[in-house]
């Protein structure tokens, strides 16, 4: 497999493979359905599906059942909606900023409203195109981002404008610190939830993320919200990953070379050998998403041996040491693993400080993407 990938890769001009299986992601999806069940599993595509394509995405994972798709951002809504099939709810996290309503009802998206401005402008839509349209509402229940307060509530139940025009379809809150079940934070935020929701009788309800889901049965309600974990990121941090792994990153040799003791190494020359070292520059970078705080760091890995990096990532490309390894294995086109069987997504980011998430909604576009 890797001299075909090494193979394809050189006629395709020299990048990183980005290598995504569907399957794995709907696994992880029935997986969550599991976890979750009776409650409905929606899915989460905010940011192109963390990166990996929302198209391809969410096609798999409707043919998997899911019929609820959540992005942030009213454009990735545009984008999507004409791929969807109509029986699929669309859901925009952020809600509508002025002017954009009249086009999200003329698409069939949903907005979530966050604040009573939405809600009015929502509403007023509704009236001019002389029909109801449906909505989630979301409720602040502690982590003081986005969502109407307690006291937004009372006002818009007391909405007589609102409640002729709009058509609630879902209250929904989000946690905080779900992934670390440990926090009391979970437990005020779900009485809060129970609180509002008792307000709107039959009214279904969604709390959960991906942490959540794995929080029990109090956390579920009618639809969880799960992104990472479909992606193959931990729900919860500090526990063994229940996912299965979805993405593969391989990276192409460019050069390899064996330089003396006292060879200074990439820009800024932060890296100096200390005795014979076998070097190899890869052709990926930070504008490949491979964070620049994984300098001197992190590591690749060929057939499970580790090859730390070498200096400063550069845009386009890194050095490692790759002294672990005979001379002549890394050659021009050998792939290189990033992430995968020897290096999980968690494990990079840990590395690089930073959470799965932002690894992957920035793996830039480069890379060509081979979905399996
Ligand atoms: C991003 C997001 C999610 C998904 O969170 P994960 O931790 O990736 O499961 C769910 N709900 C809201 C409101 C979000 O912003």
């Amino acid at each position: 497999m890797n001299d075909y990938r090494a193979k394809t890769m050189l006629a395709d001009g020299g990048c990183g493979v980005l290598t995504i299986d569907l399957g794995a992601l709907a696994r992880n999806y029935r997986k969550l359905k599991e976890t979750a069940a009776p409650a409905s599993v929606a899915a989460v595509v905010k940011a192109d599906a963390y990166g990996l394509g929302a198209g391809l995405v969410s096609e798999r994972l409707y043919a998997e059942g899911c019929r609820h798709f959540f992005v942030a951002h009213f454009v990735e809504a545009v984008r999507l909606r004409p791929t969807l099939p109509v029986e699929a709810t669309l859901l925009v996290l952020n809600g509508l900023m002025p002017g954009e309503e009249e086009h999200a009802a003329d698409l069939g998206v949903t907005p979530v409203i966050n604040c009573l401005e939405q809600a009015a402008a929502w509403a007023t839509e509704a009236k001019v195109r002389g029909t109801r349209l449906k909505a989630a509402i979301q409720i602040d229940t502690g982590m003081s981002r986005l969502g109407l307060s307690e006291a937004d509530v009372a006002s818009l139940r007391a909405d007589s404008l609102f409640a002729e025009a709009v058509e609630p379809i879902l209250l929904m809150s989000h946690l905080a610190c779900a992934d670390t079940p440990a926090a009391p934070a979970s437990a005020g935020q779900l009485a809060v939830m129970q609180r509002v929701a008792a307000h709107f009788p039959g009214l279904p309800v969604s709390l959960a993320n991906s942490g959540g889901v794995f929080l029990g049965g109090d956390f579920h309600f009618a639809l969880a919200r799960p992104g990472i974990a479909v992606y193959g990121g931990a729900p919860v941090s500090d526990l063994a990953n229940p996912m299965e792994p979805v993405v593969r990153i391989d990276i192409p040799v460019i050069q390899a070379r064996t330089v003396p003791a006292g060879t200074a190494v990439g820009y800024g020359g932060t890296f100096v050998t200390t005795g014979e070292t076998r070097l190899a520059t890869l052709s990926g970078g930070y504008a490949d998403g491979i964070p620049r705080h994984l300098s001197s760091r992190g590591a690749l890995y060929y057939q499970g041996v580790r090859l730390p990096i070498a200096g400063r990532v550069s845009m386009d490309s890194l050095t490692v040491d790759a002294s672990a390894l005979p001379e002549g294995v890394l050659r021009l086109g050998t792939m290189v693993e990033f992430v995968g069987p020897s290096q999980s997504l968690e494990q990079v980011a840990a590395d690089a400080g930073t959470i799965s998430y932002e690894i992957l909604t920035r793996l830039g576009r480069r890379y060509r993407r081979v979905y399996i």
